[in-house]
Order: structure tokens, then sequence, then C-alpha cells
């Protein structure tokens, strides 16, 4: 029988129970257990996908095309085994379809309530994972903090999972916050005991509590806890702020709470956790031998979780090249034709990031043109793909209002256009392009080299494409296709011939980078700046 653990947390948000899930599944996975990680989220909205960034950072895109929550790109990078829209629940698709279904009359004439029919459709997206017969255990991190309205129904229904299956089948385990009062020079855990007191109220007894500090808990404070909430002295699990997010694991490793939690499920604890991978990748992220820095141009840069999964596959990508990536945010609104050298002439490579509308474009075509003249490498993505093309029409080809029909539907060259069956669309919520798609990569090209193949897949989400009117023109004068869709012949990838490295992609590569696989367009991006830091040292 699958295996429950339900991840909850206490105090304040922000503890970081997404890193705490994944590292407790990398765990069990380098034990030879099958994991999954599900979250669910309480706002109303149907998926993160209509979401500002500003509001929850990026919006993290699943093979099957689900918009989801940051965290999935965390479970991703940390187990490198692919998510669905199963792993990510919010409050509005289970209003939806329990809406949907008493509008089919499935409730035969009951009246439709929070309990029971909210909490047993939270209880079906529990048991999907579960049943599907693919995990030993799936792990549900319940996103906001315990004692919020919004929270209770999945609180209330992680209670009646728990007794409907067993407390040797579902485990709870509850992140805290135990603050350092610096006045006082104390560790306290009374917010804590607190938090544990309200699930307690609402009939959960927590069985591990994992309890972030910037300071070592000692045994005393170990043992107030665990006698004031009732768990054992070692379901008290340390989780110190760390230097990065991949030191979780071992340090959860070094607090036995894999062990703890397969104790409490009546698992064996089959082999000692197989973990060399990870630390070789940890080895070299802390071991740099070189250092560049990269320029992320976009217009979300005030919140860096706005680009979290490009962050991130920086940090997988510097690793594999032994070289720590020092990433500059840079506003694209903020870009003009007079301080584009001064922002970018001594950086080691440019990345443009993906976005929406109209703002901070121009900034972003003024950084294109800089760096496709002044041979710095390049690296687009998805609306980072289109400038570039933009910038390739309007200064190379000689088209002087170039544009995409997002920002301008009256331009004279549309160069970047809606795809025809994106134009019936109204509604704005999952109609994107968005998932996997095919693309087939031309031999001889940067990225045919890369990928070290021709078939590949990658995840999208856009409206807007590559006009294959005018490929034939870019084509000649030197930008080429280098990757297309077999199916629909949309441009997946563009490249320059005589630079150093210009790859711009339609799809989100970094979506696909995890630890175990960084991505090669990142690899080989990261490199090309390492030798053009190298060259610009030696001149
Ligand atoms: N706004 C562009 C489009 O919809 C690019 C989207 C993106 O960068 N993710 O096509």
């Amino acid at each position: 029988m699958t295996k429950y653990i339900f991840v909850t947390g206490g105090v304040t948000s922000s503890l970081g129970k997404g890193i705490i899930s994944a590292s407790l599944a990398k765990l069990l996975q380098a034990r030879g257990y099958r994991v999954t990680i599900q979250k669910f989220d309480p706002y109303i909205n149907i998926d993160p996908g209509t979401l500002n960034p500003y509001e929850h950072g990026e919006c993290y895109v699943t093979e099957d095309g689900a918009e989801t929550d940051l965290d999935l790109g965390h479970y991703e990078r940390f187990l490198n085994v692919p998510t669905s829209q199963a792993n990510n629940v919010t409050t509005g698709r289970i209003y939806q379809t329990v809406i949907n279904k008493e509008r089919q009359g499935a409730y035969l004439g009951k009246t439709v309530q929070v309990i029971p029919h909210i909490t047993d459709e939270i209880k079906n997206n529990i048991r999907y994972l579960g049943d599907s017969g693919d995990y030993d255990i799936v792990i549900t991190e319940l996103g906001g903090t315990v004692g919020d309205i919004e929270s209770l129904p999945y609180i209330e229904a992680v209670r009646q999972f728990k007794w409907e299956v067993g407390s040797n089948n579902a485990i709870v385990i509850h992140l805290t916050l135990i603050p350092f009062l610096a006045a006082a020079g104390e560790l306290k855990t009374k917010p804590t005991q607190h938090s544990v007191k309200m699930l307690l109220e609402y009939g959960i007894q927590p069985d591990i509590l994992v309890c972030r500090t910037e300071h070592h808990i000692g045994p005393d404070i170990r043992k107030k806890i665990a006698l004031f909430c009732n768990v054992n002295i070692n379901a008290v699990v340390e989780s110190i702020d760390a230097s990065t997010i991949y030191d979780v694991p071992l340090l959860m490793l070094k607090e036995q709470l894999d062990r703890t939690v397969l104790a409490k499920l009546k698992l064996s604890l089959k082999n000692e956790p197989d973990l060399e991978q990870w630390k070789d990748f940890l080895g070299r992220l802390k071991n740099p031998i070189s250092e560049i820095k990269i320029g992320l141009v976009g217009k979300y840069v005030e919140l860096p979780d706005a680009y979290k999964s490009i962050t991130e596959a920086f940090i997988h990508a510097g690793a594999f090249n032994e070289c720590k990536v020092k990433v500059q945010c840079i506003h694209s609104e903020g870009i003009t034709e007079e301080n584009v050298a001064a922002k970018l002439g001594k950086l080691d490579g440019v990345l443009v990031a993906p976005g929406f509308g109209n703002r901070g474009i121009e900034g972003k075509i003024i950084a294109i043109q800089y760096v496709r003249e002044h041979n710095i490498p390049f690296f687009g993505i998805c609306l980072g793909m289109q400038c570039a093309v933009i910038e390739f029409g309007r200064n190379v080809l000689g088209m002087a209002d170039a544009h995409s029909t997002e920002m301008d539907e009256n331009t004279d060259f549309a160069v970047i256009s809606m795809m025809e069956e994106q134009k019936k669309i109204t509604l704005k919520g999952g109609t994107m392009r968005l998932g996997a798609y095919p693309c087939e990569l031309k031999k001889g090209t940067k990225a045919y080299n890369l990928y070290g193949k021709s078939r590949i897949t990658e995840r999208h989400r856009h409206r807007y494409e590559f006009n294959n009117d005018f490929l034939k023109q870019y084509e000649d004068a030197g930008m080429i296709a280098s990757g297309i869709n077999p199916e629909s012949n949309l441009v997946e990838i563009i490249e320059l011939k005589n630079h150093p490295y210009f790859v711009a992609a339609q799809f989100h590569p970094e979506l696909k980078s995890t630890v175990a696989t960084p991505h090669p367009l990142f690899i080989k991006f990261i490199s090309a700046s390492l030798e053009n830091a190298k060259k610009k040292t030696s001149l």
C-alpha cells in the first residue's frame, strides 16, 4: 500500500516547506523508494497561470502542460522525475470539480457543503497519485500556514485521511520556526508550541516537527519541544539555515529525518541512501575554479522568484562547468542606447528572460543588439527569443518597425505573430501553447551539437511565434532556425552563425534542468561565457 506524508507549516509562511519536502523525498528516493510530491495551494485561482509573477513568483510548467506552483520545479530539480497536473491542486480547482459535479446531478439532491464534499474532493486528489501504483510514498505539501481560514478544509481532509488509512500509513510533518531573540540571546519555542496546539485543536497530532532555526538547537530545547508538543525526542528535527538549498537533503540525513519517517510508516530502511551524484554536484558547486558574471535582463527582477528555474539552471550548469555563476539582474525598463554599454559591457554573458506585454521590451531589444554586435554570449528564452528576432529584423534586415503583434498589431513587419488557432481563443486560463512539444534539430547547427541528437522535446508557455513568412530572409542573412517543430513547422530555436554563442529558444529549457541533468543549452552558455571572460583577461 502507498504511504502518505503530509507537510504542514506553522508560525510564518516562507519557511521552505517545498525544500523540506523535496529534500525528504530525495533521501527516500536515494534509499530506493519511488516517491512523488504534491502541492495543495489554498487560493481560488484554478492555477497560477493567470497570476502576475510578482504575486507568487514563476509559473512552472509540467510536461503535460499544467501551469503550476514553483515548488514543483524544486521537486523535479531534486528528484529528476517529472511531475504533472495531479501534483498541483488549488482550492479553485477543487471547487470547480465539485460545482461541475453538482451541475451534473452527481450529488443526488444532497446539499453540497465544505464538509463532506470539498474535503472528499481533496481526499480524492490525495489518493489519485497513490492509486496510480507508480509510487511507494506520496508527500503532500499543504500551502499556507496552519490557522489560515483558507487552509482549514485541507487540514480537516488530512485529519480524516489519516484516520481512514491509519497512523502507520500516513504521518504529518509540521514545519515550524524557532526564532532567536538577540536581546535575550535565546531560541524561543513558544510559537512552535502554539502552532502545534492549533493543529491539535483541528484534531491533528503532528508526528514530526521540523524546526527552522538560525542557530543550532541543543538537547535541552529539543527535549522541551518534544515534551510540550507531545512528540518523540528523535522526531524534533533541526533545519538550520543553509548556504544553498542543495545542502538541505544532507542536513536532513544528518538529523535522520528519513529514518524517523520510515520507522513511523513501518517501512524498512532498504539500502543506505545513495547520494554519490548529489555529493559530487555539491562538491563542484562549492569549489568552483572560475567565476563569471551573467546579466539576467528582465522586467520582474525586483522579485528573484520570478525567474527561479532560470537561476537554478545557472547553478546546475555552473557546477557542471566548475564555475561560480554570479547573476546580475538588470531591469529591462532601465536600458537605453546611451547606457547599454555601461550596463552590459563588463558582463561575460547575457540572458534575456521570458515575459509578457510591452513593458521593458525596447530595453531588451537594445540589450540584444549590443551583445550581438559585441560578440558577448547571448541566450534568449521565449520572449527573449522573440526580441532577438525583432532586433535582427530591425537592425540587420532593415525592417524599421519589425515587431511582435503582441506589442504592435499594426506593424508592417510582423516577424512574431500569433498562431492561427490562438486567434480564436478568448479565455485566458490554460489556453497558451503549453507543455512538451517535439523539436527536430538541424544537423550541423550549434543546437544539434549541444543536444547530441536530432529529436528533442521541450516545454512551452506562449501564444506568439516566429512568423515563417520571414524565415528565408532571416536564414539568408545568417540567423538560422536550428530547431523546428516537425508537425507544425514552428521555429523553436534560432542561432547566429557568426557569433561565439547567440542561441535563443521559443521553449523554456530552464524547466528541464535538474541536479542530475543540467540543461545542455545552459551548460554551453556558461562555458561560452567563461571563454569570453578568459579572453578578456588575457587581452
Ligand atoms: N509573451 C510571449 C508570448 O506569449 C512570450 C511568452 C513567454 O516569454 N513565456 O508568446
